[in-house]
């Protein structure tokens, strides 16, 4: 007989015992977490920062990269990648000589060439930046130039006849090419570079020549070992006169044997800060010669007896650097949010130190210092990457607008895409190198791959228009804005610089009107920036008035004129942000967005404080009010710091970095990744053997 206490102890166990219709239905009900990257074996310390998540990861996901599907195509073409150990790293690139990183990265480029359809829509060009990304990584390929600027150009400029010729060719990868601009010793002054292409009228062909050293092309990506063709810009004269910079189709190697052609010499410029895979190349021509119709004819056209004829408008040209620009930011964003992701992943489970010294050593992440280094760098991140979206639609727009014969946008879109290609690669720069300070030692191993992220990241403040020279190009435009307003002219003023000709309140509300939204934000920054261009256009007047040469007088503004580019241009990523949080409706997204973007407004506000304390726009005690602001929002942005990066969704494989790795489980992998050294395939080296071992023996005798 079973006894009472049995019978009730039997039936807590039946209690114990599901259904399983019951198991299943309890599982639906468990509240999943909102961060979808926790895994079983991660590092405590860094589910523990997952858990904390406001918002679905997926989500936010699809916030950052512009649709819910397209983040799902993402996480599809990640999966599909894990599975395909051919398409990985063979051992950790920081290991390999630059010989090894290039002959790994063609290894691959060829698997993708045959399996891309297998993993992407080859038509797309995000997944096929994403697929790069993955398995080529950010240091460059054999054929990146081939993607980014040859076939770009190719298509922008040839013409309709010129295109069926080469571009599916191309398109096939049957021709390797890239785009040869630069020359050693000249890149912004396009007027002034040296290659020439004269046209011989008996022949019909252009004769390229680099007459002297400082001609010979230098810096173009692939130019050097990888390339076979090359749109080349040279300056075109016809019958003595010189008709500038061109474009031309040039066959650089001979189809068969890769060898360079007689009267090319050809050669890479040698290794550099990053970006090492890529073979930047020097060319120079001896009397090279190709036929006339390898001018790129889309806009200009030279008939075979010589006749010039002119594009139809000048405008045209800038279409191509404002695409490059354009899709620039959200390389830009990648990188920093990279770099980021490393860092506070790393910084979640790195303990040290103690702010309460009775209780265990802390997360460095709890260190307000620590958060102060990362976070607004966070804000930073997703803002260059909704600018850089809303900057792309922008260009489709203003593309649609001039095929129906409106070209008035292009400019506006030029100066705009100028400031925020220099802006943005420079504060991208800044928040990669914090994130690698803020990993302390571990930081400026190359386990952490921040250094690699850096150095390409930087690149781009010199590419695509050195950044000081960008600035100087949307000043331009500015000042031909405030010449609009000081003449009364401000309705004719373009959308993106309105503000300039708008009434501006005394001060600023910002602290005095309670629930303002980021009203008074914007406003803050459109008046410091009005303020600094009106300034610096005034003076440039002034100077001119007191007849200073116009040249002159620019160049003794270039620094007032260049504070009010970056103004500008910081107001147009503010007012994105703003732009995009507003349109959001999933609630949890939105006020973790919100929050992030009320770290950057007072985070930026504070950045350029001094332009609105001049004039009293703002007092001290407003002043007091956005620092405090900014701390409020520190603490309000840690339960979310690793989620807003996982939600980038970098896979392991993308990272390629020991300290960022999704699981947290850094010190014995940094242990593993110091192990795999070549230096620590023997206990002892040639150079001891060799040197050091005969200098300590000497040293005893
Ligand atoms: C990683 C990398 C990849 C590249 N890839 C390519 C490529 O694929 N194809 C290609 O053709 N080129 C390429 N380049 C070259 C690049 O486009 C040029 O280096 C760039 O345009 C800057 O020109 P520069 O080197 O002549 O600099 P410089 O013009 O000599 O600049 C030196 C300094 O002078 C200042 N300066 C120059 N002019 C002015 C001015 N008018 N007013 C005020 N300041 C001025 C600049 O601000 C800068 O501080 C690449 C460069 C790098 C770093």
């Amino acid at each position: 007989m079973p006894t009472t206490s049995s019978f009730i102890s039997a039936f807590h166990r039946s209690l114990l015992i599901e259904h399983p219709w019951c198991a299943e239905k309890k599982k639906q009900k468990m509240v999943q977490p909102l961060n979808k990257n926790i895994q079983e074996g991660d590092n405590p310390d860094l589910t523990s920062e997952r858990l904390t998540s406001t918002f679905n990861t997926n989500d936010m996901a699809a916030q950052i990269w512009g649709s819910e599907k397209r983040a799902r195509r993402r996480r599809e073409i990640s999966a599909k990648i894990a599975q395909m150990p051919e398409l990985h790293d063979s051992k950790p690139l920081p290991f390999m000589t630059r010989e090894e990183k290039i002959m790994e990265s063609a290894r691959k480029l060829t698997i993708l060439t045959e399996k891309m359809g297998q993993i992407i829509d080859p038509t797309d060009p995000a997944e096929l930046y994403h697929l790069n990304n993955e398995v080529l990584g950010l240091e460059g390929n054999p054929m990146a130039l081939h993607g980014v600027m040859f076939i770009p150009a190719l298509s922008a400029q040839a013409s309709d006849e010129q295109q069926a010729k080469w571009l599916p060719r191309a398109l096939r990868r049957e021709i390797i090419g890239t785009y040869a601009q630069t020359e050693l010793g000249h890149g912004t002054n396009l007027q002034n570079l040296e290659t020439t292409a004269t046209y011989d009228l008996a022949t019909q062909e252009f004769v390229l020549h680099t007459p002297q050293i400082t001609a010979l092309k230098w810096w173009p990506g692939n130019l050097g070992k990888s390339s076979n063709y090359a749109v080349v810009v040279a300056h075109m004269i016809i019958k003595g006169k010189n008709y500038g910079p061109h474009p031309f189709m040039v066959q650089l190697r001979d189809e068969k044997t890769h060898e360079p052609l007689p009267g090319i010499t050809i050669g890479d410029i040698g290794p550099k800060m990053a970006y090492n895979i890529v073979d930047n190349g020097f060319l120079g021509f001896n009397k090279y010669r190709i036929p006339r119709t390898n001018l790129l004819m889309r806009h200009t056209k030279v008939e075979a007896d010589g006749t010039y004829i002119k594009p139809p408008h000048a405008k045209i040209n800038y279409s191509a650097m404002v695409h490059v620009r354009a899709y620039m930011l959200t390389g830009q964003a990648i990188m920093l949010a990279s770099a980021l992701n490393i860092a506070t992943r790393y910084s979640s489970v790195r303990r040290q130190g103690q702010i309460d010294k009775s209780q265990p050593e802390v997360k460095v992440l709890e260190y307000q210092t620590q958060q102060h280094r990362l976070f607004p760098s966070i804000a930073r991140a997703y803002a260059f990457q909704f600018a850089g979206a809303e900057t792309v639609k922008l260009y489709e727009h203003v593309l649609k607008e001039m095929k129906s014969g409106n070209v008035s946008l292009m400019a506006d879109l030029h100066a705009l895409t100028s400031g925020l290609k220099s802006v943005v690669t420079y504060q991208t720069g800044e928040g990669i190198e914090q994130a690698r300070m803020a990993c302390g030692g571990h930081g400026y191993s190359m386990a952490s791959y921040i250094s690699e992220i850096y150095g390409v990241a930087i690149g781009g403040c010199t590419y695509e228009g050195e950044n000081m020279v960008m600035l100087l190009q949307l000043a331009r435009y500015l000042v031909k804005s405030a010449a609009l307003v000081k003449s009364g002219q401000s309705s004719q003023l373009g959308p993106l610089v309105a503000y300039l000709g708008a009434k501006s309140e005394p001060t600023s509300l910002i602290d005095r009107i309670p629930n303002a939204g980021f009203t008074e934000y914007v406003k803050t920054f459109q008046h410091v920036a009005k303020r600094q261009t009106l300034k610096a256009a005034e003076m440039f007047f002034g100077l001119m008035e007191k007849g200073e040469k116009r040249e002159i007088a620019w160049n003794k503004c270039s620094v007032e004129l260049n504070r009010a580019s970056r103004l500008h241009t910081r107001l147009f990523i503010v007012e994105a942000f703003v732009r995009r949080v507003n349109e959001i409706a999933d609630i949890r997204i939105k006020e973790a967005l919100t929050d992030l973007l009320h770290l950057h407004v007072n985070y930026e506000l504070l950045d350029i404080a001094s332009y609105a304390l001049e004039d009293g726009f703002l007092s001290a005690s407003q002043l007091d009010y956005i620092r405090d602001q900014v701390y409020l929002y520190l603490g309000k942005i840690r339960p979310n710091a690793v989620s807003l990066l996982d939600s980038w969704e970098f896979s392991d494989i993308e990272l390629r970095s020991v300290l960022g790795r999704r699981d947290g489980n850094v010190y014995e992998n940094l242990f593993k990744w110091a192990k795999s050294s070549p230096l620590n395939k023997t206990d002892v080296l040639p150079s001891v053997t060799q040197y050091l071992k005969p200098m300590m023996e000497k040293a005893r005798l």
